[in-house]
């Protein structure tokens, strides 16, 4: 068993990041505005922006990294963070990721999600080697954005019930089987993630810590475990299958939708919603950014949907 690491994680204020190598950047014009702001004074020798979260961007992207760059450094959120994994692989580069905002988990994982054929694939990249964190910089992130990786940690909660469903319905294949211990610990993790939502909802230096520390052992139990069912199940294929909707499209921020469908997928399932609805908007999650009836729409061709696209069995599978 080859087990993936999560990054090293350093907390430093941007203006003492040195580096005397030829650097690449990859990230979006506000992001890299909000890292300047913040004190950040590399002088990269090429800066690029993925056009979307497609294969083909990133690869593109890729193909437009010069040689004699010697480091890559992803500064933004999500989607900068996966091109950057993306693009540093394909040159066989060291990378070293600064989030501008805890909006996802991706700053911690190994593989970097793209769209294809309106569900997410992950490509295996491996992990950055380092991720810098600039509290203060996250502070000032737009609040909506801000903590929004909380949706990874609170995803646990439909997860992981998704997970020992499938095990009780006999659809987990052998390396996905069901393990009472990794739910035990999942389920710490989202204790302990209802606890620090409001303090990383509101901006605060130690609660955004916190979030992160929460996020780097979700992500480390998955790489353990060599898959993502404890935070990844129904909650997230909602997600995925609304970015493929019409009426709601790519650009959103992921807990704009995440948010949503784990509050619906709760619901299936029969959780109580009530405190999962609190730490949502504790941690500033928007909760309007889909209407009701397009998630109405989608939830009615999801059971097809899920099946399309061969994701593992959950609540979303019996959806009648
Ligand atoms: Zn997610």
């Amino acid at each position: 068993m080859i087990c993936m690491a999560v990054p090293e994680i350093e907390t430093i204020a941007l203006a003492e990041v040195r580096d005397t190598r030829d650097v690449g950047v990859v990230t979006s014009g506000p992001a890299w505005a909000a890292a300047h702001r913040a004190g950040l004074h590399l002088a990269p020798a090429w800066t690029d922006a993925p056009v979307d979260a497609s294969e083909p961007a990133f690869a593109a992207l890729a193909a437009r990294c010069p040689a004699g760059v010697a480091v890559i450094y992803g500064v933004g959120g999500g989607l900068a963070a996966d091109a950057a994994k993306y693009v540093a692989r394909h040159h066989s580069l060291p990378l070293i990721l600064i989030p501008t905002a805890l909006s996802v988990d991706a700053h911690l994982t190994w593989a970097s999600g793209v769209r294809r054929d309106g569900c997410i694939t992950y490509l295996p990249t491996g992990a950055a080697q380092r991720v810098l964190v600039d509290t203060a910089l996250i502070a000032a992130a737009p609040p909506g954005v801000r903590a929004a990786g909380i949706c990874d940690l609170l995803s646990i909660a439909t997860g992981t019930w998704d997970w020992h469903h499938a095990e009780a319905r006999g659809q987990n294949p052998p390396e996905q089987a069901y393990l009472p211990w990794a739910a035990a610990l999942a389920g710490e993790i989202l204790a302990a993630s209802l606890i620090v939502a409001p303090g990383a909802g509101r901006g605060e230096p130690a609660g955004l810590l916190d979030l992160l520390r929460l996020l780097a052992l979700e992500v480390q139990l998955c790489n353990l475990l060599g898959h993502s069912r404890p935070e990844e199940g129904s909650e997230h294929y909602l997600a995925y299958a609304l970015e493929a909707h019409p009426a709601i499209g790519a650009g959103h921020a992921h807990g704009d939708l995440v948010g949503p469908a784990i509050i619906r997928a709760a619901t299936w399932q029969g959780q109580a919603v009530a405190p999962l609805h609190d730490a949502l908007v504790a941690a500033g999650v928007p909760l309007d950014r889909v209407p009701a009836a397009v998630l109405d729409d989608v939830e009615q061709t999801l059971p097809q949907y899920v099946r399309r696209h061969r994701l593992a069995f959950g609540i979303a599978h019996e959806l009648s």
